[in-house]
């Protein structure tokens, strides 16, 4: 079915830019608001798991992914101070056999830029932060402070972990400080080879450490200094690649969860991405959750037309069990990877050499059941027929 309807995207992020590309895809009048005042993605790699690659495909960038990507051979976990292997789970050759699609590296901003790519520039307002949404009759307004405000069949807050429209939707709640954080910097290899590093997804683990975690935002500038203080001890390897990082992509996050919701939909306002689901970066999900959450959510608009009730009950249907089982057991791996005891590492890494004489791609963070999952065949679920492709 199409829709003459008309969606407002709070955020232009990576859920916000891929929901925008699959409305257009559908024919559906798509604009989106960003408080920043460009595009624009921190630098930092993000991996592209096969459950995600299998949208992207169906968004038609699927030849971008192939040009900006590169597929590491296995994910091998690595003990922190002997780099000890503790196990390996093939990826480049089983991935697409196994789950339907690749496993990809990509830099955030370059994965980005491809969603965009197509996108119509007169349909993106950037330098709007939105201050709240309220609802009027069967639509809804989002409004900015400047004064601006948007009004729309549906209005989406696509906009991160600190949501206004969650909030304004569902009550002011604060996000947890999990006594996590962690680092994001780039290392050009252009520049330097680095021949003490693997062409895999690399997960060193070690004890914890409990920072303070007192800044305002989530994101703020490290220095190299900082960074390789707090591996002091680790191996070589890891220490060697800390020091040839690009000082100037040197970042620091303090790690924050929450709870799965029950529901993320009030009338005509709906969530995406982390503002409805964010979660710990430990099964590498969220920017793939929020593509998977983009397609499910185009599909059903266009599948339901103007019964836009029906399509937010069939969207969270289809979103809601999942994204929460990944939050959770994100949060679980985080406890798992961090161990601090010898002896709960002894009996982690005994599992791990357990499961890999069992099955090698059940090993490590154990995602089958994330890979398998195929967003693009919801259309099976609630009954539409594929997409176009994008003219
Ligand atoms: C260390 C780390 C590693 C990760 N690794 C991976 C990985 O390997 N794979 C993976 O899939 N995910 C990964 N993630 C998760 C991923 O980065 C996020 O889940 C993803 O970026 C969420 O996308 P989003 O579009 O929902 O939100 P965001 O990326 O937060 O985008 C929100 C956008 O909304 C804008 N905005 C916010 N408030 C307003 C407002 N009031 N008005 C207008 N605009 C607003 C912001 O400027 C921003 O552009 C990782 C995360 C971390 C911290």
């Amino acid at each position: 079915m199409t829709t003459s309807m008309r969606v407002g995207i709070v955020g232009a992020g990576i859920g916000g830019v891929a929901l925008a590309r699959a409305l257009h895809q559908r024919g559906i009048e798509a604009h989106l608001f960003e408080r920043a005042a460009a595009f624009g993605e921190i630098g930092a790699g993000v991996q592209m798991t096969p459950n995600a690659a299998k949208v992207l495909k169906a968004l038609g960038v699927g030849e971008g992914l192939a040009r900006i990507g590169f597929l590491p051979n296995a994910m091998v976990g690595r003990n922190w101070d002997d780099a000890r292997e503790l196990f390996r789970t093939p990826l480049r050759e089983v991935c697409p056999r196994l789950f339907g699609a690749d496993f990809w590296h990509v830099h955030r901003a370059d994965l980005h830029a491809i969603l965009c790519e197509g996108l119509p520039a007169e349909r993106v307002r950037f330098n709007v932060s939105c201050t709240g949404v309220t609802q009027r009759g069967d639509r809804a307004v989002a409004h900015f402070n400047d004064g601006t405000e948007f009004e729309a069949d549906l209005i989406v807050g696509a906009d991160g972990i600190h949501s206004v429209v969650r909030d304004a939707t569902w009550g002011r709640s604060d996000a947890r400080f999990t006594g996590h954080m962690c680092w994001r910097a780039l290392v050009p290899v252009a520049q330097h080879p680095l021949p003490f590093v693997s062409p895999d997804a690399s997960f060193w683990m070690g004890p914890k450490a409990h920072p303070t975690w007192v800044a305002e935002s989530w994101t703020e500038p490290s220095t190299r200094e900082e960074l390789l203080g707090a591996y002091e001890g680790w191996h070589e390897n890891i220490v060697k690649l800390f020091e040839r990082t690009d000082k100037q992509q040197i970042f620091k996050w303090g790690l924050f969860d929450r709870d799965p919701m029950d529901r993320w939909s009030k009338g005509r306002v709906t969530l995406l991405g982390d503002a409805a689901h964010p979660m710990l970066p430990f099964l590498s999900q969220g920017a793939a959750m929020a593509i998977e959450d983009a397609y499910v959510l185009a599909a059903a608009l266009s599948h339901f037309g103007a019964d836009t009730n029906a399509a937010l009950d069939a969207y969270e249907a289809e979103r809601r069990p999942r994204t929460a089982r990944v939050q959770l057991e994100a949060r679980e791996r985080g406890r798992t990877y961090h161990l601090a005891s010898p002896e709960e590492q002894k009996q982690r890494d005994l599992a791990f050499q357990q499961a890999q004489a069992q099955n090698p791609n059940a090993v490590g963070i154990k995602a089958e059941w994330v890979y398998e999952y195929d967003a693009t065949r919801c259309a099976e679920r609630f009954g539409t027929t594929p997409a176009p492709a994008l003219t």
